[in-house]
């Protein structure tokens, strides 16, 4: 007999607010075949069920190809599905169950053979084998009676809970079904993070013993404390999804543009990764975005988009601004963002490698079609395109940048700074650009050596950081001195205790995602500028004038 669980509490690192309650369902791994192989009594009958599994795989995939809002998942999830479907994989099963082989063990022997001969083909062919492998999984999941590698799929909502996300599997969520993110690894400023806080989900990282969690069991998750309590009744879990209601409810009504106490302006901008994030610029009544990561459409396709396409996407964006700003940043791919269409291998340590705009050396034409892409789009709608490009660390790199981006007659351009050389050197990449954006994810994470994947370093890439802090102050002075604006646009700016310090520092924009700007815009309304100075120097280690 088992003794009725009372709550426990898990504890990770919260990074991305809220409060939810709900039945946890657990992220699948891939299946393994049992060491002990059935012996088989009734080949054809083992056939039989490892084809109906595979179509009832197909099924499943097109059934979510057909609802499916996420731009180019439907084309994925319809490939996978002929895979499933196709007969020279249910002929070697055929033959494998012949052979005395389980359904099972038939459709993991049938696949093996595939991919070989993909692989043979090479090209296209070859990056279909990601898609066979996840029809063999779910295949043999279902032959099994296991759960369902990946995200799971409910009719009801429910938390997920997984061992890590990749950002491919969270770009994939439902928003509507699922109600809160807990993983036992990942970073506070890692992309899965990122993506959880700007689809509103309440998310918490690093939680060791989250995978630990039964299947159906009640947790409340507070994604701003990181704390994960298990085993809530259903009265406890109603009670936090009401109050978290009313705390969205609250904040829904915030309003007006970003000031100080004393009307110093600051805008407050949305980080954005696609259309529905530019509907919600609205929403909060943000001033507009100030970081659109363009690599957020792509993060699953196979094959690079089209210049028509990309012109599409980004018209239906900038339509949805009006006369708001838009700062759009150009690929930033690699590192913990890999885009399969760019053909990122082999790096021993990519974070270092050949990411961001380094990329476009190696392929100029993917940064000048997406600029191409972008101009088009500026013109059809007449928005206001401001474009920057990822992981600058030289003044060369941002002039390169700056002239690609007026020759395709964008006026404003701009570089990150991500890179400890690029505030070092802000002063010279202002010489070629229109403005700069403080991205404090990579800028920790290059100034600490700490990867920003990793939990365990959660200490050393906290933005509080002095030495990280002086790298922005030393950013906004250049410029200021040279009469262009200086933003921030990592996750630093949607603190609301951090946001009035680096306006002290002197940065002219915080961009966040949706749900932290009513936080900072009431916090920014409750001090002076000369406050912010004041919290900036505290902050920096050099005192203040003790008031
Ligand atoms: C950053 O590094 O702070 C940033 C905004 O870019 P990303 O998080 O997408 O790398
Ligand atoms: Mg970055």
């Amino acid at each position: 007999m088992t003794a009725p669980d009372t709550p426990r509490t898990l504890h990770g690192i919260g990074v991305s607010p809220g409060l939810a309650a709900g039945p946890v369902a657990l992220m699948g791994d891939a299946p393994s075949l049992p060491v002990e192989r059935p012996a088989v009594t009734n080949q054809s009958a083992e056939a039989d069920a490892a084809v109906a599994a595979l179509t009832v795989t197909a099924e499943q995939l097109e059934r979510r190809a057909a609802t499916t809002a996420i731009p180019g998942a439907a084309e994925v999830l319809e490939a996978t599905a002929m895979i499933a479907r196709d007969p020279s994989l249910h002929d070697p099963i055929r033959s494998a169950t012949a052979g005395g082989l389980p359904a099972a063990w038939a459709v993991d022997r049938a696949v093996d053979e595939f991919r070989a001969l993909l692989l043979d083909l090479g090209g296209y062919m070859a990056e279909r084998v990601g898609d066979l492998d996840d029809v063999r999984d779910r295949t043999i999941a279902r032959l099994l009676g296991k759960p369902m590698p990946g995200v799971p799929e409910r009719d009801t909502p429910f938390i997920l809970v997984a061992d890590d996300l990749a950002p491919a599997d969270t770009v994939t969520l439902d928003a509507e079904r699922v109600l809160a993110l807990v993983t036992a690894r990942g970073g506070p400023t890692s992309h899965t993070a990122i993506l959880a806080r700007s689809l509103g989900l309440p998310a918490v990282v690093a939680c060791p013993g989250a995978t630990s969690i039964g299947e159906g069991e009640l947790v409340e998750v507070d994604g701003a404390t990181g704390q994960v309590r298990v085993g809530v009744s259903a009265d406890e879990a109603a009670e936090a999804n009401r109050q978290e209601a009313g705390r969205r409810a609250a904040r829904a009504s915030s309003r007006g543009p970003g000031r100080t106490s004393d009307g110093h302006p600051v805008a407050l901008l949305l980080n954005i990764g696609d259309e529905a994030g530019a509907a919600s610029v609205a929403a909060v009544d943000a001033e507009g975005v100030g970081l659109f990561r363009t690599e957020f459409l792509y993060l699953d396709r196979k094959d690079a988009p089209s210049v028509d396409e990309q012109v599409a996407l980004y018209t239906s964006v900038f339509e949805a601004m009006g006369d708001r700003r838009i700062v759009v940043r150009t690929l930033d791919a690699g590192a913990d963002k890999p885009l399969p269409f760019l053909d990122q291998k082999g790096e021993p340590n990519p974070a270092l490698g050949v990411r961001g705009l380094r990329i476009a050396r190696r392929a100029p034409q993917v940064l000048t079609d997406q600029l191409a892409a972008l101009a088009r789009a500026q013109q059809a709608t007449g928005a206001v395109v401001w474009v920057m490009a990822p992981m600058v660390s030289t003044a060369a790199e941002a002039q390169w940048f700056a002239d690609l981006a007026r020759a395709e007659g964008l006026p404003m351009a701009g570089a990150m700074v991500e890179v400890p050389a690029a505030s070092l050197r802000a002063a010279d990449l202002l010489e070629h650009v229109d403005f700069l954006s403080i991205g404090t994810n990579d800028l920790a994470q290059y100034t600490m050596a700490a990867d920003r994947m990793s939990g365990d370093l959660a200490d050393l890439l906290d933005p509080w950081q002095p030495a990280l802090l002086d790298l922005v102050r030393m950013t906004a002075e250049a410029g200021a001195a040279a009469g262009k604006p200086v933003g921030v646009c990592g996750e630093a700016a949607a603190s609301p205790t951090l946001a009035p310090v680096l306006v002290g520092l002197g940065i002219t924009s915080l961009s966040m995602s949706a749900s932290a700007v009513a936080d900072v815009r009431e916090a920014l309304a409750t001090v002076t500028l000369a406050e912010c100075r004041d919290l900036a120097l505290r902050a920096l280690g050099e005192g203040g004038d003790g008031s």
